[in-house]
């Protein structure tokens, strides 16, 4: 029998986890910087916070989740999307009581039973972050701009913004309304999957890729948003104008969720083809009370950081190198590996990156292995060595070498290796 990752599900073999890592490393350098910490949720959650969270309307509970039943008979959900467990979360502990506003982010895998595409997989990992307490269109602004910035730190170029707002509890039911009336004639032109979003949530029709081409006259939101909705929406956009973020109107964008107000949004690269999006958010003012806590606006958004690793590739940005090893000991003898696994633990507990031979392998393989690993110096034990009491240390970059006393080498290492 054979075994092989799940489908939807993939590996980070050891070569390639270095592009991860950077990517984590400036996700959470960017966030230190615009001021958001991070917050770490379970994997899984009751079935009923997605339900109600998410929303039972939206493809993410109708298809999409992984569910089973517990042996305590309960139904868990593994999270298909980081937003209600954090609420869930600030809600239990009382956050907003100690703090009326909370900017918290979260880097971790979320799951959905997709269909697997490049960029897109069962098991994803998501970089999202929520602004919690804050009506203030900043607050909009600041969740749009932690992302944003972070795409562009990471040197991906061609980055722009899709805007929208979907309205208010009071503006947008009259435009539902408006939306269900413009759509009934046309409903059997439409695709299956419209049909079954006419009766749940009409809005989302104007999400179908399919009929795209048919909602040319379609009424507009922008239309029938309300005095406040509209101030919010202008503020948003003059913000952006001003921290220079470019964006384009998008009066198709809904988003997949059923919880967003206001503001939607996402950012796009031009170098990512169809599927061009590498984030997106929006506000979601009702969700806190929805899920059972003291009503409390919010704004957030989500992005997969496969799709970041996608354009990274397609864009050819250039990373910083990894890091190599400082000292890579290379010996010959049983005197020789003792000395050597001596030395090597010795320049380790001084912060060095050392390495040594495992295998037992010959002086001439070691170097290759030395080679390999692009190590900065390697530290030589052989018989010669052994006898008097020395290490001879290559330099591998200035292909120099000198014979160093081993005692002397431990205790002055920065004076013999400038290691980086
Ligand atoms: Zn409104
Ligand atoms: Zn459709």
């Amino acid at each position: 029998m054979k075994f092989q990752a799940s489908k939807g599900t993939y590996d980070v073999m050891p070569d390639q986890v270095h592009l991860w890592q950077h990517i984590e490393s400036v996700i959470r350098e960017q966030s230190r910087i615009y001021g958001f910490k991070e917050i770490r949720t379970p994997v899984f959650e009751d079935t009923a916070l997605f339900v109600k969270g998410t929303g039972d309307t939206t493809d993410i509970v109708q298809k999409e989740m992984y569910t089973f039943t517990d042996k305590g008979q309960r139904s868990i959900t593994l999270r298909p999307e980081g937003t209600p467990p954090v609420l869930r979360a600030l809600i239990e502990h009382n956050t907003l009581k100690e703090q009326p506003c909370a900017k918290v982010f979260y880097l971790a895998p979320m799951f959905r039973y997709e269909r697997p595409q490049a960029g897109r997989m069962r098991q994803h990992t998501q970089f999202g972050a929520e602004v919690l307490g804050s009506h203030s269109p900043l607050a909009d602004v600041e969740a749009i701009s932690l992302l944003f910035f972070t795409l562009q730190k990471l040197g991906l170029g061609g980055l722009s913004l899709r805007l929208n707002s979907l309205g208010c509890a009071q503006c947008r039911p009259p435009y539902r309304q408006k939306l269900t009336d413009h759509f009934k004639p046309m409903l059997p032109e439409l695709c299956d999957n419209c049909q079954d979003r006419y009766n749940r949530n009409p809005l989302r029709i104007l999400d179908c890729k399919i009929d795209q081409a048919k909602f040319k006259d379609v009424p507009e939101m922008k239309d029938f948003l309300c005095g406040d909705c509209k101030t919010h929406f202008q503020a948003v956009q003059d913000r952006l104008k001003d921290i220079e973020i470019p964006f384009t109107l998008d009066k198709n964008l809904v988003r997949g969720l059923d919880y967003y107000t206001r503001t939607a949004f996402e950012v796009i690269s031009q170098h990512l083809g169809a599927q061009d999006a590498l984030g997106g958010g929006g506000r979601y003012d009702g969700l806190m009370e929805d899920l059972g806590g003291s009503p409390a606006p919010g704004v957030g958004f989500g992005s997969g950081l496969e799709r970041y690793v996608l354009a990274l590739k397609n864009q050819g940005v250039n990373l910083p190198p990894e890091k190599r090893p400082d000292v890579y000991i290379a010996t010959l003898g049983d005197e020789a590996v003792k000395k050597g696994s001596l030395l090597c633990s010795q320049l380790r507990q001084k912060g060095l990156a050392c390495e040594q031979e495992l295998l037992g392998r010959s002086l001439k393989a070691q170097m290759r292995e030395a080679g390999r690993l692009n190590a900065r110096y390697v530290a030589l034990i052989g018989e010669d060595e052994i006898r008097k009491g020395l290490v001879t240390l290559k330099d591998m970059d200035q292909h120099q070498q000198a014979e160093v006393a081993f005692d002397e080498l431990v205790v002055n290492v920065p004076k013999y290796c400038q290691c980086e």
